[in-house]
């Protein structure tokens, strides 16, 4: 039976985050699943492992809660989200269907309405064009982003070039390429093109090194580790770029391929989440079988992969709770559901400033 024939006997309603560490990202799961029933028809498996911390991480959780309070408090103006909010098509349609816009060029956003730009960080001339035209402007960027966008001001103004170890066309490394002047911003992702840099600046050059906070543990350390080589007198973060929850999520799914004897790990996340496919490949790496999951219908492409196996379960930092858990009601694990516990977080962020103005101000009218 294909899952489009597997009726969906429907979930427990929850918000998208509803709590803030990643035991309280558990606990919401925990919640979900106990409510939960199979679909008729689904998969049987054997049992599932679910490691800890996956999910949501506090970046992605304030800005979705700003996205949220603006739709709740401002029903009567045009609400705009810049970037889809977040890198997953799951959130972003769920705010599609309470009205919300998404735009890629903020000069599509109309006049007066509010644009909620992303916590990938956004350039100072995409925040310089969004205020334009009377448009209220709450920038959900996450503070670890911010980070980067800091140390390469800073390390500009030091008289450096910015080597940035960052996806192509990712909307963090555009961000931060728009804090640094054009002739000292390289983008690289490869030794190959660290060769090219390195073929314009001779050895004596002050150089950054800096990285996208969302990569792959494994990714970045011989890039980095061989511009220091070159550019002797080159600054690194001392508290590194990658984020603690791309970290934390990597090291929990090679634990759980390590000391969970699972052999196929499903990650929940978009095509578009980079810190998704670091934990596919983190899985990978460490021995196991692993596939991105997007939705229900993906498992019908590996239903003969997982029938009747113990499997992995995690999720990427922009995947909620309930996006799991539905995927999980088209499996039927025999043995039933493990967390393993894991690192647990605590990290939370606060709202944007311009918002908890605009909230300051809400109030005081009503
Ligand atoms: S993945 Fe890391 S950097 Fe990105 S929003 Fe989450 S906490 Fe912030």
């Amino acid at each position: 039976m294909s899952i489009e024939q597997r009726a969906n006997v429907g979930l427990p309603e929850a918000s998208l985050t509803e709590f803030g560490s990643s035991l309280a990202v558990r606990n919401d799961l925990q919640r979900l699943l106990a409510e939960l029933v199979p679909v008729p028809g689904a998969l049987p498996i054997k049992k599932i492992l679910i490691p800890e911390p996956m999910g949501v991480c506090a970046g992605v959780e304030m800005a979705i809660d700003s996205l949220n309070e603006v739709v709740e408090r401002f029903p009567e103006r045009e609400i705009i989200g810049y970037h889809g909010i977040v890198h997953n098509p799951y959130v972003t349609n769920r705010f599609q269907e309470r009205g919300v816009e998404f735009v890629d060029d903020v000069d599509k956003a109309p006049s007066n309405s509010i644009i909620v730009l992303s916590p990938h960080g956004s350039s100072p001339e995409v925040i310089r064009k969004a205020k334009e035209h009377d448009r209220t402007v709450i920038d959900a960027v996450c503070p670890l982003v911010e980070k980067v966008h800091h140390e390469v001001v800073r390390m500009v103004k030091e008289g450096r070039i910015i080597i940035h170890i960052a996806h192509a066309g990712h909307d963090e490394a555009l961000g931060v390429q728009g804090y640094v002047p054009k002739d000292k911003y390289h983008r690289i992702e490869t030794l190959e093109e660290l060769e090219e840099v390195k073929k314009q600046y001779g050895p004596d050059t002050q150089a950054a090194v800096v990285t996208q906070t969302t990569l792959a543990q494994g990714s970045w350390e011989s890039i980095a580790e061989a511009a220091k080589e070159y550019w002797t007198d080159t600054w690194t973060a001392p508290r590194k770029d990658i984020c603690y929850a791309t970290d934390n999520r990597q090291s929990a799914v090679e634990q759980l391929v390590l000391n969970g004897g699972i052999e196929t790990v499903l990650v929940v996340t978009s095509e578009q989440s980079s810190n998704g496919k670091a934990l596919v490949r983190k899985a990978r790496e460490a021995g196991a079988e692993s596939f991105l999951i997007q939705n229900p219908q993906d498992i019908n492409l590996i239903e003969d992969l997982i029938r009747g196996k113990k499997i992995g379960i995690t999720a990427g930092a922009s995947t909620p709770a309930q996006q799991v858990a539905e995927i999980i009601s088209y499996l039927d694990p025999s043995e039933g559901i493990e967390f393993l516990s894991g690192k647990v977080e605590e990290q939370k962020f606060s709202l944007p400033r311009e918002l908890r103005d605009l909230i300051k101000e809400d109030d005081a009218r009503s």
